[in-house]
């Protein structure tokens, strides 16, 4: 889910603050029709449906694919408040947004967390679907429970080794029995799972085949990512990068897999393995063309709203929202760059040592 440059951390908060997105040109929909009541219809007629909302930049881990050691992360100041917060997520809902995820950085990390997130449940029943969260899992034995109880109904966990030392190699940090525990937790707690593991040549490779096993045996599905260029990380992409397909082809000789019709509108593509029974997803950005069925936009714990992954596209929400207490800058800036949604991405293989965006992951929320 969720970016690296050259530039700083601190740089790229400011670019995330600072920089309006150029004015492209629209697709012929105007924010009024939009207004008029079909929801967030963009100009290529995708329903925006869904939400993945940043909490936080800030995270207890330190992937080595998603930000430097020394992370600077952005002033408090720059960061939205729960009534923020808040106002958005209730802005989406009356749009229409049925489905939101937070994510972060890291969002259990965020102060009062469980108090954040009861309020956005509200809206469960009220314009909100599903509530769901991605983690890194390190404190979800302390929030499995609070989040069932709450209404959350299922939370993707991010693994990428069952080894503890390549785990503190991957994440710099010796923190894979908190994970372990926190998925024992989920699943006790009655939370569905889904585990996302990037997939990284060399590195995990041939742990694969044990991942899948690993949460096919507890009921969960998982999820494999290819490296994204984003932002700035310390590891070589290009190294690092382990084309998907590859994973396919050899687990295929291993496993039967058969195609699963199912779309949620994002970059995954499923396959079922008979022998375990339990279902593998693909997320491929960078090879497949996935943005005809694009249903969702991104907003970063600092209010930018960006509508495609690999893009800037987008408004600045926070600058709205300080700007107007009404709420009407709000509703005119999701509705305007809602209308100006790009039909797809920028992401290339080939530029994947020179990012195609400027933002960490942990930034806009993978
Ligand atoms: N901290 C939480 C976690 O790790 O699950 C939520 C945020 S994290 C940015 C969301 C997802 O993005 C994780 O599954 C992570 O592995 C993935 N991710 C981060 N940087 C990435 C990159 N450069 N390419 C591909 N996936 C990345
Ligand atoms: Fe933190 Fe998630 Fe990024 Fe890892 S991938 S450093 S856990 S935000």
């Amino acid at each position: 889910m969720d970016d690296y440059n050259a530039v700083t951390c601190e740089g790229m908060a400011y670019t995330l603050i600072n920089t309006k997105p150029e004015p492209r040109a629209g697709a012929g929909v105007s924010p009024s029709a939009l207004a008029a009541g079909q929801g967030l219809v963009d100009g290529f007629a995708r329903r925006v449906s869904y939400l993945r909302l940043s909490i936080t930049d800030r995270c207890d881990l330190r992937c080595t694919y998603c930000m430097p050691e020394r992370m600077t992360f952005l002033p408090r100041k720059d960061v939205l408040s729960f009534e923020e917060l808040d106002q958005l997520v209730t802005q989406f809902a009356a749009f229409g947004v049925d489905k939101l995820r937070v994510t972060g950085g890291e969002p259990l990390v965020r102060k009062d967390v469980m108090e954040l997130m009861a309020r956005f449940a509200r809206h469960l029943g009220h314009g909100l679907r599903e509530l769901t969260l991605t983690t890194n899992g390190t404190l979800l034995s302390k929030y499995a429970g609070q989040l069932s109880a709450i209404g959350v109904k299922r939370v993707n966990i991010s693994l990428d080794t069952l080894k503890q030392d390549l785990f503190a190699s991957i994440a710099r940090r010796d923190s894979l029995g908190d994970v372990l525990k926190g998925i024992d937790a989920a699943l006790e707690a009655g939370l569905k799972v889904k585990l996302n593991t990037v997939a990284l040549r060399g590195i995990n490779e041939g742990e694969i085949p044990d991942l899948i096993r690993f949460a096919h045996e507890r009921g969960a599905d998982l999820t494999l990512i290819e490296t994204m260029p984003m932002g700035e990380a310390e590891t070589d992409r290009v190294e690092d990068f382990l084309s998907l397909e590859t994973v396919r082809a050899d687990l295929a000789k291993r496993w039967t897999l058969t195609d699963l019709a199912v779309s949620t509108g994002g970059p995954a593509r499923y396959v079922k393995v008979e022998e375990t029974g339990g279902r593998v997803g693909f997320i491929t950005p960078l090879s497949h063309n996935f943005c005809e069925s694009c249903n969702r936009v991104r907003v970063t714990c600092t209010g930018r709203l960006y509508t495609c992954l690999g893009r800037e596209d987008g408004a600045d929400l926070r600058e709205a929202m300080r700007t107007d207490p009404s709420g009407e800058k709000l509703r005119e800036a999701i509705l305007g760059a809602i209308a100006a949604k790009p039909k797809g991405h920028d992401f290339d293989a080939a530029r994947l040592a020179s990012p195609a965006s400027p933002r960490t992951m942990s930034h806009t929320g993978g």
